[in-house]
């Protein structure tokens, strides 16, 4: 995923080789050249700004250092920048005090949703939970029965509504989940929900109706990480429609030039949770700032 953007930041590292201190104009010029990878890499422009000025800061304010020299100085001020654009810590899920905890999902129409919620029960089922999914997604004809399947694989329950009684009703069926789930003693329940292909007025009110019905633990917004620019608008559509409480980055073992995943946590304030990195089940993990950026900068 961040191939070029990696290849980028090391040239412009390159140029400091060698030097003994830092002057003004080489800390401009260093600054340039990250500031046109990260564009190129689609991170949005705010973000960007952001980060070059902290970085130009501190690289101003840089101590001698015995043990760096400048150009490792500019790269632990880089790696360090891009933890603090990732969010930092790793941010965990916060369990419900009585189960079971109810976990929503959001997000566009191919963005990996449902592929989620079977990575999501299989990875919470190596935690030791039993988890059950609910198909609230009635909008995609093929959609209950992709969860089905993703459901057998990761060896999860499912709860889906009866076949054959019209379109249904979404809210219903989270909350029927949602009762059964309950009643089995399963205790996390993830909820998948329907999007469109763009933002979509009602669909986002259906979720957010779900959301009201459910009142979950954790919202999980869902994003693919290759949407490139078009990331900052639908994360501030779904931010206003359901207030989510955290992301989650699919294929991030595309080609793409990754922006989203760089720009999503500073633009929306909530924490990149997990990572998704393939169609497999297992190609899916909890997301770590500090690993991600060292992966950047490797
Ligand atoms: P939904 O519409 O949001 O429910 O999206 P789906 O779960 O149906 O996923 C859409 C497509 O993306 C499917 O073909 C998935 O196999 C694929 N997909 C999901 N997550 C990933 C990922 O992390 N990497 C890759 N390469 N493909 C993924």
């Amino acid at each position: 995923m961040f191939d070029t953007l990696q290849d980028r930041l090391q040239s412009a590292f390159k140029s400091l080789r060698g030097k003994g201190r830092l002057s003004e104009a080489d800390i401009d010029a260093v600054a340039r050249e990250i500031r046109v990878a990260l564009l190129d890499a689609d991170v949005a422009v705010p973000v960007v700004r952001d980060f070059i000025a902290n970085v130009k800061e501190r690289a101003r304010g840089s101590e001698v250092s015995q043990a760096l020299n400048p150009a490792q100085q500019v790269i632990k001020i880089v790696n360090d920048e891009l933890v603090t654009i990732l969010g930092g810590e790793t941010r965990r899920i916060q369990y419900a005090k009585n189960p079971p905890t109810v976990i929503m999902l959001a997000g566009l129409q191919g963005a990996g949703k449902t592929t989620l919620a079977g990575k999501l029960g299989l990875w919470l089922k190596g935690q030791g939970k039993s988890p059950m999914l609910v198909a609230a997604d009635l909008q995609r004809p093929n959609a209950v029965n992709q969860l089905q399947v993703v459901g057998g694989q990761a060896g999860v329950t499912v709860f889906a509504p009866e076949p054959g009684n019209g379109i249904g009703d979404p809210v219903k069926v989270a909350t029927d989940g949602l009762a059964e789930a309950r009643r089995t003693l399963h205790d996390v329940v993830i909820v998948d929900t329907a999007g469109r292909l763009g933002i979509d007025a009602e669909l986002m009110q259906q979720a957010a109706d779900i959301r009201a019905a459910v009142d979950p633990d954790e919202v999980l917004f869902v994003i693919d990480a290759m949407i490139g620019q078009d990331a900052v608008v639908t994360a501030e559509a779904f931010l206003e429609g359901v207030d989510f409480t955290g992301v989650v980055l699919t294929k991030l073992d595309g080609d793409a030039r990754g922006g989203a995943a760089l720009s999503v946590r500073s633009i929306t304030g909530r924490p990149i949770m997990f990572a998704s990195t393939g169609e497999k089940l297992t190609d899916f993990d909890a997301f770590h700032p500090d690993r991600m950026a060292s992966r950047i900068l490797d």
